[in-house]
């Protein structure tokens, strides 16, 4: 299906011209398509049917509230990282019994905001976090429901700077130590074990090794269930690619039923954590172009998205399908898409062919609906964009461009510095 289609050669999403968008809110503006993301998630729920399950959006890779209560309104939960996320997620209208907390730097005040609002569980990622979380719930006179997230040694040959089931990586506690943490956890008042958790990456286009990582989680539970720890909850994480380019990502369903044969006779609830391949390709950035240069052996097109915007290409040089939103026959030239931004690294896509555009027309980046808007940020003082939800032959504006005044939202002069 087709959430992106091109008709009479203008690019829409859904029902709604890309180009109607831009004129009545300007550009840069993040557009989500309602139907793509629920497209989505009903894969993963279909490939679930038959078992305990639950499906918790990832939010840190889109948190507008609209695209959270798109979520919640299909019967997600929520993967939260944060006190600011569970906020959001709350506003948004999510069931706490259907959130769980990841996250390696977890604080007291964050723990105790999470066990106040009686979340379903957190996934611990050290034995200090598990003593300060004991710590704060007994404070409270709670029992801080936990599960363990195990680093299982597992090279998920993605980008190394996605990639979080290595020895080598922050993330989770490691796969040797994790029976004695588990039995520590036993012992300790303020806790209640329920579960298990690891997440081995993001953007695992083959699903091996999801399988090698769950042969050695269960493997664990074997274990702690012969020390009579019983474990309900088995959180398999996030991390399915999903179509940049040329990759080839299973579905969800295929993804899911490969995971199932391994765990046929098993009484778990599980847990799947997914952020990009629920959201990735439901969002697209559209931009300006402002200027082109052609040099001798190079060409830009500047346009008016940057690295502020969409960080992505020059974080991880990852790749962004461009498309012009106007499509015509024209000769194609090879050109690098630069933002506005004082950094050589501002790029939205190098070397890439694309036709010759006018300076005023609209190009759409693509892919750009997880960890785009997210990781904005506001360097050269570039307000951040807008953001619009598409819904059939609707459009709503889910998030206002910010204004001049929103970029000095906090900062004073002190009257030291008053001249
Ligand atoms: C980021 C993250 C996810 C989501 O990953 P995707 O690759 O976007 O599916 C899930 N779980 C945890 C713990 C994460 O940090």
């Amino acid at each position: 299906m087709n959430f992106f289609p091109y008709r009479n050669q203008e690019l829409y999403v859904e029902q709604v011209p890309i180009k109607k968008i831009a004129k009545e809110v300007g550009t840069p503006t993040y557009i989500y398509s309602h139907g793509a993301l629920t497209h989505h998630f009903e894969e993963y729920k279909k490939a679930l049917k038959k078992i305990d399950h639950l499906i918790c959006y990832s939010m840190k890779c889109n948190s507008n509230l609209s695209i959270l209560r798109s979520f919640l309104n299909l019967g997600s939960g929520i993967d939260i990282v944060s006190q600011g996320e569970l906020f959001r997620a709350l506003k948004a209208g999510a069931d706490p019994k259907k959130i769980v907390f990841s996250g390696v730097g977890k604080t007291d005040e964050e723990m105790a905001y999470a066990l106040k609002k009686k979340i379903l569980m957190f996934n611990v990622e050290s034995e200090q976090e598990l003593i300060a979380l004991d710590r704060v719930a007994r404070k409270m006179k709670r029992k801080a429901p936990v599960a363990i997230r195990v680093n299982p040694d597992i090279d998920p040959k993605t980008h190394p700077y996605i990639t979080t089931g290595m020895k080598k990586s922050k993330f989770g506690i490691q796969y040797e130590d994790a029976f004695r943490v588990y039995g520590k956890a036993a012992s300790l008042k303020g806790i209640k074990i329920i579960g298990i958790d690891c997440h081995i990456g993001s953007q695992l286009t083959d699903v091996s090794p999801f399988v090698d990582a769950l042969r050695r989680v269960l493997q664990l539970i074997d274990r702690l269930n012969r020390m009579d720890i019983s474990i309900q909850y088995l959180d398999l994480g996030g991390g399915l690619g999903i179509r940049y380019q040329k990759e080839s990502p299973p579905s969800p369903q295929k993804y899911i039923n490969t995971l199932l044969k391994e765990l046929k006779g098993r009484n778990l609830t599980l847990v799947f954590e997914p952020g990009r391949s629920l959201m990735g390709n439901a969002g697209i950035l559209v931009t300006q172009l402002l200027y082109t240069k052609n040099r001798d052996n190079k060409s830009f097109q500047i346009v008016d998205a940057a690295m502020n915007d969409l960080i992505r290409p020059a974080f991880y040089n990852s790749y962004h399908e461009i498309l012009p939103v106007h499509k015509k026959p024209r000769a194609k030239q090879t050109v690098d898409v630069v933002g506005p931004i004082c950094e050589t690294g501002d790029f939205l896509a190098t070397s890439r062919s694309l036709p010759r555009m006018e300076p005023g027309e609209l190009l759409a980046v693509m892919s750009a609906g997880a960890y785009g808007f997210t990781m904005a940020s506001h360097y050269n003082t570039r307000p951040k964009a807008c953001e619009v939800l598409v819904k059939g032959k609707h459009f709503y504006v889910i998030r206002e461009r910010e204004t001049l005044a929103d970029l000095l939202r906090g900062e004073s002069i002190p009257k030291a510095l008053k001249a």
